[in-house]
């Protein structure tokens, strides 16, 4: 008997009962499609992963050791069970893909997240066409659209050095796996100066500049005293805020690079000093425009604001439908 949803959403995960595999499961299952390594597409205790070649490094440093991985290129077929599925860059993060997945002439495609803006730190999203698109919905509000990268880039960096010609450390947090190495590869467009970076952020920026990735030269700021931090730019995750962590730059000032930096009540709710518009997801306008560009003739939302897009895209004629996952929003 064929199943009539080639993708269906189980206790596990998202379920390919043809081709007997899960894609990003949230519990553990004999083989795992992973479209990246973000905690809540990635999880330990399965038994076989697979994913794209270009990020296996980042998997490596969040996976067991004895954890079995194995590769794909981008566009290499492969057959699972009656199905044929291949990986396309999803511009999110390194590595990053959206899953396609064949069976009998139909197509679906799983973007897990991605965005169309340009980043240095991995390869453009490919528009894959299909008839079932399942789309990520971060941050499909209207309010969400987002500022070309490089202007975001020169806001950073004059945010630094007005903070340098006051004798101030500039922190920026950023998410610590994909936006904190965007950043750092971003700025390498305009300065040489190095950047210091938190222990969280090191080992994940190491891997980027394994896989050819420029960036600016970073140093650890694990030098709790002796090191003069005034003037510096370093990067932290969000968790580090208001932590004694932080005692160590002396007289500073907070940034944040975040999506959710668009809406101002997020913005003085979150209290930094200043936040900068830079997101590893698609906006708003980015949504529709790939939704239709897919040419999908069916629209499945796994998270964010899946509700707002659903609704959206039935008013514009299109049959679209929220999934419910256990994906949250990493930013
Ligand atoms: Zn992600
Ligand atoms: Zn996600």
């Amino acid at each position: 008997m064929i199943e009539k949803e080639l993708i269906t959403v189980t206790s596990r995960g998202l379920h390919c009962a043809a081709g007997d595999f899960y894609i990003d499961p949230w519990q553990p299952v004999a083989r795992a499609l992973i479209t990246h390594a973000h905690g809540d597409h990635l999880r330990g205790g399965s038994a076989a992963y697979y994913l794209a070649a270009a990020g296996i490094g980042l998997a490596r440093q969040r996976l067991p050791a004895d954890a079995t991985i194995h590769p794909l290129g981008y566009g290499e077929c492969v057959r699972f069970g009656d199905t044929q599925v291949s990986l396309h860059p999803a511009g999110h993060i390194l590595g990053s893909s959206q899953i396609r997945v064949e069976r009998a002439g139909e197509v679906w495609v799983v973007s897990g997240d991605y965005k169309r803006d340009s980043d240095p730190t991995c390869l453009p999203f490919e528009v894959v066409p299909c008839d079932v698109f399942i789309s990520e919905a971060t941050f499909a509000l209207p309010a969400y659209r987002w500022t070309d990268t490089p202007t975001v880039a020169r806001e950073i960096l004059s945010w630094w050095h007005e903070n340098r010609s006051r004798g101030l450390a500039s922190v920026l947090f950023a998410y610590a796996l994909g936006k904190a190495q965007r950043v750092l590869a971003e700025l390498a467009a305009f300065t040489n100066d190095s950047a210091y970076v938190h222990g969280a952020i090191a080992g994940l920026t190491d891997v980027y500049r394994e896989n050819g990735i420029p960036m600016l030269n970073t140093l650890p700021a694990t030098v709790a005293g002796g090191a003069n931090y005034a003037g510096a730019l370093i990067l932290a995750p969000p968790s580090a805020a208001g932590s004694p962590w932080m005692r160590r730059f002396g007289d500073h000032r907070t940034g944040f690079c975040s999506g959710w930096m668009r809406v101002r009540g997020d913005r003085r709710r979150r209290g930094y000093d200043r936040g900068f518009v830079l997101s590893d997801h698609a906006d708003w306008p980015s949504l529709l425009r790939t939704c239709h560009e897919t040419g999908a003739r069916r629209i499945l939302l796994t998270h964010g604001y899946t509700d707002a897009l659903c609704r959206y895209l039935r008013e514009q004629g299109v049959d679209a439908a929220s999934l419910r996952t256990e994906y949250g929003a990493e930013e």
